[in-house]
């Protein structure tokens, strides 16, 4: 037993080494990518409820380390604790937005949702930053939509209730992220200028067997005059269910998985062709 201990424990700092050896080259890769912004944007559709009519994408990122494809869940926490975000968000708004306006200028408006972690919202230059990107790419504010999570909104309200006020100002709209997750106050909602509620996926997930926070989010949002996106929508059961709750907005692998820039903007000419 004791010689199995000793193995195992062998064993353990081993594995210790490697994934602190795995972290620092995912963290030098990073440095890297960053400096080549070598990363790249996929675009999933949101479509609306009834009808079914494209209103916007969500612009996702992508990153390949060493011809590997790295999960933003994985790499985008490590970009947090480094700082990396910061510049990583910068770029990941200017793709954004320089794409967002030339389809607009090819095709007709269509709204791009970019996502924001908590370093960025807490960087008091953030708001002056969307602002200046907002006119280097000549953008209509009302094509660029934020997404924070609720966790990240939450937790401290009334330091980011001024950078919020000031987004919301430029005419950006304002979506929380990954709603029902967290703990919102309803005092606090009510205050916040935000636009779109999403109901996080492990809800949707739930449908239609276990409906209570789906219904109660779109309650709300109705209540509150927020648009509602349901994230995550895999299967027509779902669909037809949040139809019938009036639900907005979809998003999901049944409408689609997030696309390249040229796929995204042949689904953009097929919705406006018609
Ligand atoms: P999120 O903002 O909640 O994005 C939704 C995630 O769910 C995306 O994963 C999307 O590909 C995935 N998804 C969409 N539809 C379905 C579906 O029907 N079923 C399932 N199972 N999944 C679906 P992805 O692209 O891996 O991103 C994961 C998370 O990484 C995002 O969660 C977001 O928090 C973060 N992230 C992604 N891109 C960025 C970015 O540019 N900046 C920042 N700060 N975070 C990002
Ligand atoms: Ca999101
Ligand atoms: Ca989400
Ligand atoms: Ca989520």
């Amino acid at each position: 037993a004791k010689n199995a201990g000793g193995n195992r424990f062998v064993f353990y700092t081993r594995d210790m080494t490697d994934r602190a050896e795995a972290r620092l080259r995912l963290e030098s890769g990073l440095r890297e990518a960053v400096a080549a912004r070598s990363f790249e944007l996929v675009y999933q559709p949101k479509v609306e409820a009834s009808g079914g009519r494209l209103t916007g994408f969500e612009a996702l990122i992508r990153w390949r380390h060493e011809g590997v494809p790295i999960s933003p869940g994985d790499f985008i926490p490590v970009a947090e604790d480094t700082g990396l975000i910061i510049e990583i968000g910068r770029w990941v708004l200017e793709e954004a937005c320089r794409t967002a306006t030339r389809w607009a200028l090819d095709h007709g408006p269509v709204p791009v949702a970019v996502n924001v972690s908590a370093r960025q919202l807490a960087d008091p230059g953030f708001a002056r930053q969307v602002e200046q990107v907002l006119q280097r790419h000549g953008t209509p504010p009302d094509l660029l939509e934020l997404e924070i999570t609720e966790t990240v909104i939450m937790k401290d309200v009334r330091h980011h209730l001024p950078t919020l006020n000031r987004l919301r100002a430029l005419g950006v709209r304002i979506a929380i992220d990954d709603f029902g997750t967290g703990y919102s106050s309803l005092a606090y909602l009510r205050q916040l200028p935000v636009d779109v509620l999403k109901i996080d996926r492990s809800f949707v997930n739930d449908l239609p067997h276990a409906p209570d926070i789906a219904s109660t989010v779109i309650a709300l949002a109705q209540r509150l005059l927020l648009s509602t996106v349901a994230e995550g929508v895999e299967t027509a059961e779902q669909r037809h269910w949040l139809a019938e709750a009036g639900c907005d907005c979809l998003q999901g692998y049944l409408i689609s998985r997030p696309l390249s820039a040229d796929a995204a903007e042949a689904m953009i000419m097929t919705a406006f062709a018609c």
